[in-house]
């Protein structure tokens, strides 16, 4: 992939963004380093990212494909529906007994996906 200036711009502010922005929002966050950046140069950039494996391309639930940078070290993802904060979550048990699921049914884990939609605990006590 030929990475352009523009190209530059919005992976370093997906590589920076400690969320997980969609489009909108990452068009605004490139916006403010180049004002030459289009959103339909963000639409078609992160489209590109993610057919290359760079950048992960989430859904969680609110109508809005999110994105981030794939990292190196695995992690889940928790959604707070009150407020649709993200919140990631590394869970060593579970990473384990997903293989172990797999494996009873004859497969070999090679990648996963898992969200947790919850409300915070003190929703109950009001
Ligand atoms: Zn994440």
């Amino acid at each position: 992939m030929r990475m352009t200036e523009q190209r530059r711009v919005i992976a370093r502010v997906l590589a920076e963004s400690e969320d997980h922005p969609d489009v909108e929002e990452l068009y605004r966050r490139c916006a403010k380093v180049d004002d030459r950046i289009s959103i339909s140069t963000v639409y078609r950039t992160v489209r590109l990212f993610e057919d290359a494996g760079i950048i992960e391309k989430h859904d969680f639930r609110d109508g809005r494909a999110r994105y981030e940078t794939s990292s190196e070290a695995h992690h889940d993802h928790l959604i707070n529906l009150r407020t649709g904060e993200v919140i990631e979550f590394q869970s060593e048990e579970i990473e384990r007994l997903q293989a172990e699921v797999a494996r009873k049914l004859g497969y070999k884990l090679i990648d996963h996906r898992l969200e947790l939609y919850a409300v915070p605990l003190t929703d109950e006590k009001k």
